[in-house]
């Protein structure tokens, strides 16, 4: 009878040898098999443990498993809710669960550590001083969208990042808003932007009513491709109708590389928007990510390396425009006792309590790019030999955050490993779909560097992001690695 696909690389039969559970053992990386007999029902399960019971009492490699005694594991009949299966668990005090059907036959093998934790691609990590920022904002009943720990989050932020200045705002997408109004964005004109990012660097182009032409990838650092950019530029100086804005995107807490970038912008007299929302604490050439459009944008989501619960920066050295963004920010409010007003504004300003939870997490943020560089070497050396796996690069001017550990799969169907790495309570992540193959810019222009590979739409096809939270421990990492290699290995 055969045996169903999640547990076959877990099954063993009395006739194969020690040999072959330990060797089964060590590809499955789940510390247990399934010993069944000839119609596939579970006779009882194998662990590492009992193979070495055995071997220092004398059995050798070559014996059958036969040889083991005979034992009566704890089972689950299917169907089995992991809260039930848990139960089940800690009833019988075991770590692993057999689920049988009504035939006996075993259809899933559950484990505690599995069930109980399940390891998200990036969650909020919280340090020591946030509570004290944010304590300090209740006692002087600074609640408001402005603030003591506002004024102080942007300077702080604005001397890590090596501009002048900040403006603190209520999320990175509306940073981006702020920039596009600044730069004066508006119906009929095109914005280009990088096609492999996250919507929140295009919607704000619709917002403004102007027109989003996008930018592809290249390979070596999956952002912006300069040979992309300058025959867009090209393009469109040849029809007379240069953008207004360039919106760059530095992909998973990579830089762009920028010295093309921002030479091709200068030459065509273009202004650069940054978004640096993902790569915050990253460099290119030793300066910080961020700094070198006219305006750079941060977001501090839930999910970026550090957070404010939600949030986001603008940066720039030119002081008119940044005190041009506070002032959109606060409903474009005129100096006048009864709120005088000339212009639309926006109610974009972050809160004084949510500020102070960033200056305690920007004070953590050096960690918090350690921590995340060293998830991401943990995964390569686990993963060294699985070959079907290629890490997104990093070029030798790109100082990567690591933001979120990604990279593309060989002969292998990316979306049926995410899959099975969701079976395992893992998630993982597909790379983001480009815009330029999302319905809602179904319309928009595509640029390439001329050659015949989309390459955003392959990374797309083939890319897999991982969990990469900075509070994961190592071994939350060797799960996922193993999970992985099962799964690539499948
Ligand atoms: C998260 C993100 C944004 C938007 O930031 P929010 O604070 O969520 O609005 C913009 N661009 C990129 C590339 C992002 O990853």
């Amino acid at each position: 009878m055969p045996v169903p696909p999640a547990v076959h690389d877990l099954t063993v039969r009395q006739n194969d040898t020690f040999r072959d559970a330990l060797s089964k053992l060590q590809s499955s990386a789940r510390g247990i098999l399934l010993l069944v007999d000839d119609d596939g029902r579970l006779l009882r399960t194998v662990t590492d443990g009992d193979v070495r019971r055995h071997l220092l009492a004398g059995a050798v490699l070559s014996d059958p498993l036969a040889r083991t005694e005979p034992a009566t594991p704890v089972v689950a009949r299917e169907p089995c809710l992991p809260a039930q299966a848990l139960a089940m668990m800690d009833w019988h005090q075991v770590d692993h669960l057999p689920v049988l059907d009504s035939d006996g036959r075993v259809v899933e093998l559950l484990l505690r550590k599995e069930l109980a934790k399940p390891i998200l691609l990036s969650t909020p990590h919280i340090g020591d001083a946030e509570l004290e920022f944010v304590a300090e904002a209740f006692r002087t009943n600074w609640i408001a969208p402005l603030g003591p720990n506002v004024d102080a989050f942007e300077r702080e932020l604005a001397t890590t990042v090596g501009v002048s200045h900040a403006a603190a705002v209520s999320s990175g997408t509306a940073a981006i808003h702020l920039a596009l109004r600044l730069l004066d964005v508006g119906p009929g004109d095109e914005v280009f932007c990088s096609t492999l990012t996250f919507v929140a660097s295009a919607n704000p182009i619709l917002y403004q009513g102007g027109t989003p032409v996008f930018i592809d990838s290249e390979a070596q650092s999956w952002n912006m491709s300069p040979a992309a950019l300058e025959r867009a530029l090209a393009d469109r100086r040849a029809r007379g109708r240069l953008p207004k804005a360039v919106v760059v995107v530095n992909l998973y807490g990579q830089s762009a590389d920028m010295d093309p970038i921002v030479a091709l912008c200068d030459a065509y007299g273009v202004a650069l928007v940054e978004d640096a929302a993902e790569s915050l604490g990253a460099s290119y050439r030793g300066r910080p990510s961020g700094s070198f459009g006219r305006i750079g944008i941060f977001s501090f989501n839930g999910n970026k390396i550090i957070t404010t619960s939600g949030g986001g920066m603008l940066v720039s050295d030119d002081e008119e425009l940044v005190r041009r963004a506070r002032h959109l920010s606060t409903q474009a409010r005129e100096p006048a006792a009864h709120y005088e007003h000339t212009e639309v504004g926006y109610n974009y300003r972050m809160s004084n309590v949510l500020a102070g939870i960033g200056r305690g997490q920007l004070r953590v943020l050096d960690d918090r790019v350690a921590a995340r560089r060293a998830i991401f070497e943990r995964y390569r050396e686990r993963l060294a030999d699985v070959d079907r796996l290629e890490w997104m690069p990093e070029p030798a001017w790109s100082f990567s955050n690591r933001w979120l550990t990604a990279a593309t799969v060989r002969d292998a169907d990316a979306r049926a490993v995410i899959a099975a790495l969701s079976d395992r309570q893992i998630e993982a992540r597909p790379v983001w779909k480009p815009m330029h193959l999302q319905p809602l810019f179904q319309h928009a222009d595509i640029f390439g560097d001329g050659g015949n590979l989309d390459v955003a739409a392959d990374l797309f096809a083939r890319g897999i992001c991982l969990p990469s939270g900075s509070n994961m421990t190592m071994d939350d990492v060797d799960r996922v690695a193993d999970a992985l290699s099962a799964a690539l290995a499948a």
